[in-house]
């Protein structure tokens, strides 16, 4: 037989290789082969009995590793449909789609399973003496019921070896573990609103259908979505839930086993060691998973029993993977919901404007909710502060100093939020003008003072501090702009008595991780953040958010700049004024008269998203029009310029339906040493841009 196997090389096609015993029963199994002077890990993907090559050059597969159950037709279709629509070689997108120990042909963990006592067991017992105390302890365990490795584990010292020496003479034998039933635990009454949302989800729980749950901060999407999954679960079906960060499902993860005793919850996150990914990954691939929940990788755990799909803050651009294989999780959360026939929960306060562009054409279904769930919250009201007429004293207006300080005296929270790490992001030579830029990117290195290093937040490079300018000698360098550790320093002078935290990546490294820190943070009267405090997490006393650089994404030349900006403030806005206490959010702006301010002090996503997209129609932008990118990197900017010009001279067969722009350079010309431009591609109609990508894709 020839076995056809998807080997992770950059060449989009299947290696073909001989195996005497193998049969169409080995489709989806891991293979270990030889490729030139290697041996790689690939997945079967077909068999065949002829094979283009010739018999002569045809080699043998090493071994099929049979330890992990084959892959299921849903997820190869799935690892196909990630392969043909970002025209990735689809081994790449395997290697991908593989938690890392797949990827190696290591033993991996063996499904956990429950013991029983035998009868030779049994009678063993009666005559096993006292002195073997640990031996007696295991047996007499087992002999009141079955119990699993992990409970003996807890129990008896030694309990494993006990347990392969019990198997080997046949007084203990492995079963498959008992699932037991999960539980849901009932914690609020729904609100009206939240019961209809509910009853229409419902309606739509035995199809493959996409619906969009859009609700302000607050208005208990998250609960809805939790009993929407218990629904799924008394069916015996299986859940899988993606969200944004990593640093937030630890949360999750603890309300979710709160909510849902009895389940087995699983997560895939990137954070996770090695054996651990994998055992969580192979309980949803034997069916014995309940819940996935992870981030933007879990996409691709297997699930036989799909049942439901949930993607949490849809419009979180962590969904997308920007490196190797490119791209979309909560495309392929669709496309996977799909193949499946499972219905997709979009959720989000700040939707995406192509999903809210899908929903309002009915391509999804939409669900609103508009009020919060607790009675007594409120949305904030969102001020704001013009910065012509307060100029900021070391980044901070008078109104947001005189909001803090009425804080502090009542014992609420605040939260200051700029979207800017370290110290400055800028060091730079009042003399002559000189700015200091990282040597791999076209970008400014970051002042961190609290570390004494400059450092570059895109390729992670980290110099120290100059003393005085490399072109004109001046001691005098000046860190330019505001980025949290500065302002932290200014609050810090400006409230002496006030407990301040910062929060950010760097603090949550610096610390022992970003839980512990969000632990701290209840309490403390002012935080100093980044989007990490946008997201998610809940302050009880929190009544007052102030955003200081608000107008870093008004006019960026990117067109995606507006949504995001505005998706982020309104996050922000979400932060205050929970539960109890009403909140107030201020916003220093140099353009308080510019429409997305004046949506966000409106609370109005959709008037927001509706001119939004009126504009994108008229300027023939996403999602009016699809587009692809074609991406050259070198070493060398000439080599990837003449290379895309080349392409573009090949593209001549698009025909008019097709638009292929110029080269340019990507807004981050030069990363880690590495000159980056691209092409654009644009058209009215996805199929024929495929088609066209497809065709230009095999000339290049
Ligand atoms: P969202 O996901 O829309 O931001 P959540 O589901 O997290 O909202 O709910 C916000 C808060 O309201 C949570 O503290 C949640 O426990 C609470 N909550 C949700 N639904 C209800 C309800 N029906 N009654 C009371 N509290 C609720
Ligand atoms: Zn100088
Ligand atoms: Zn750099």
């Amino acid at each position: 037989m020839i076995l056809r196997v998807a080997l992770d090389v950059p060449l989009p096609k299947l290696f073909d290789y001989r195996s005497e015993d193998a049969t169409r029963a080995d489709i989806g199994y891991r293979v270990l082969v030889p490729f030139g002077k290697k041996r790689l890990i690939g997945v079967i993907w077909d068999v065949a009995t002829k094979s283009k090559i010739a018999d002569s050059r045809l080699r043998p597969v090493e071994k099929i590793l049979r330890d992990v159950a084959p892959f299921p037709r849903e997820w190869l279709a799935l690892v196909e449909f990630c392969s043909a629509y970002y025209h990735s070689p689809l081994g790449q997108v395997v290697a991908a789609a593989l938690p890392p120990r797949l990827r190696t042909a290591k033993a991996v963990p063996l499904p956990p399973r429950d013991y029983v006592l035998t009868p030779i067991g049994r009678k063993a017992l009666a005559t096993t003496p006292s002195r073997h105390r640990r031996l007696r302890a295991l047996l007499e365990r087992l002999a009141r019921g079955r119990a699993s490795e992990s409970e003996l584990h807890a129990q008896v010292r030694g309990a494993r070896s006990l347990l392969r020496g019990g198997i080997e003479t046949g007084w203990i034998t492995p079963i498959e573990a008992g699932r037991s039933e999960p539980r849901f635990v009932h914690a609020h009454e729904l609100t009206s609103e939240q019961r209809q949302a509910i009853g229409i989800l419902r309606g739509g729980l035995e199809k493959f259908l996409v619906s969009l749950l859009f609700g302000v901060t607050g208005s208990g999407k998250t609960e809805i979505y939790l009993q929407l999954i218990a629904d799924v679960l008394a069916r015996r079906k299986q859940v899988l839930i993606l969200v944004p960060e990593i640093a937030l499902t630890p949360a999750l993860e603890a309300a979710f086993r709160d909510r849902f005793p009895g389940a087995c919850i699983v997560t895939q996150t990137s954070a996770m060691a090695e054996l651990e990914r994998v055992r969580g990954w192979l309980l949803a691939h034997h069916g014995r998973a309940d819940i996935v929940l992870g981030t933007r990788l879990a996409v691709f755990t297997p699930l036989p029993g799909l049942g439901l799909v949930v993607v949490d803050e849809e419009q979180d651009a962590s969904f997308k993977q920007r490196e190797g294989v490119r791209h979309s999780a909560r495309d392929l959360a669709i496309a996977r919901a799909h193949i499946a026939g499972a219905p997709v929960v979009l959720c989000s306060a700040t939707p995406s404007l192509e999903s809210f562009q899908h929903a309002a054409s009915g391509k999804y279904e939409l669900v609103s909710l508009t009020q919060r769930a607790i009675d007594r919250a409120v949305l904030p009201a969102i001020r704001l502060i013009d910065t012509r007429v307060h100029p900021p004293q070391e980044g901070i207006a008078a109104p947001l100093l005189e909001a803090l300080a009425t804080r502090l005296a009542r014992g609420e929270q605040s939260l200051v939020f700029l979207n800017r790490r370290g110290y400055a992001p800028a060091l730079a030579c009042p003399a002559c003008g000189w700015v200091k830029g990282c040597r791999r990117c076209s970008a400014h290195m970051v002042v961190h003072l609290a570390a004494q290093r400059l450092r570059c937040h895109h390729c992670g490079l980290t110099e120290g501090i100059p003393r005085s300018c490399p072109e004109c000698g001046n001691p005098d360098l000046q860190a330019f702009g505001r980025g949290t550790q500065r302002i932290e320093l200014v609050l810090g002078k400006k409230f002496p008595q006030a407990r301040i935290l910062r929060v950010d990546s760097d603090a949550a490294r610096a610390k022992s991780g970003l839980e512990d820190l969000l632990e701290r943070a209840e309490h403390a009267d002012i935080l100093v953040g980044t989007q990490i405090l946008a997201k998610g997490h809940h302050f009880e006393r929190l009544t007052l958010a102030g955003v200081l650089n608000a107008d870093s994404g008004l006019f960026s030349s990117d067109y995606r700049a507006s949504e995001r900006t505005f998706a982020q403030l309104q996050q922000v806005a979400g932060r205050a004024g929970r539960a109890n206490l009403p909140g107030e959010v201020l916003i220093q702006t140099r353009y308080p008269e510019h429409p997305l301010h004046q949506s966000l002090v409106r609370h109005d996503y959709v008037g927001f998203a509706k001119s939004v997209l009126a504009e994108r129609r008229e300027a023939g932008f996403p999602p009016f029009v699809f587009e692809a990118a074609l991406r050259a990197e070198s070493h060398d900017e000439l080599r990837a310029r003449r290379f895309l010009r080349s392409a573009i001279d090949k593209a001549s067969h698009g025909g008019t339906s097709i638009t292929v722009f110029d080269p340019v350079p990507m807004s981050l010309a030069r990363l880690a040493g590495v000159e980056r431009a691209q092409v654009l591609v644009q058209s009215r109609s996805r199929p024929r841009l495929q088609t066209f990508l497809a065709e230009w894709s095999d000339i290049l």
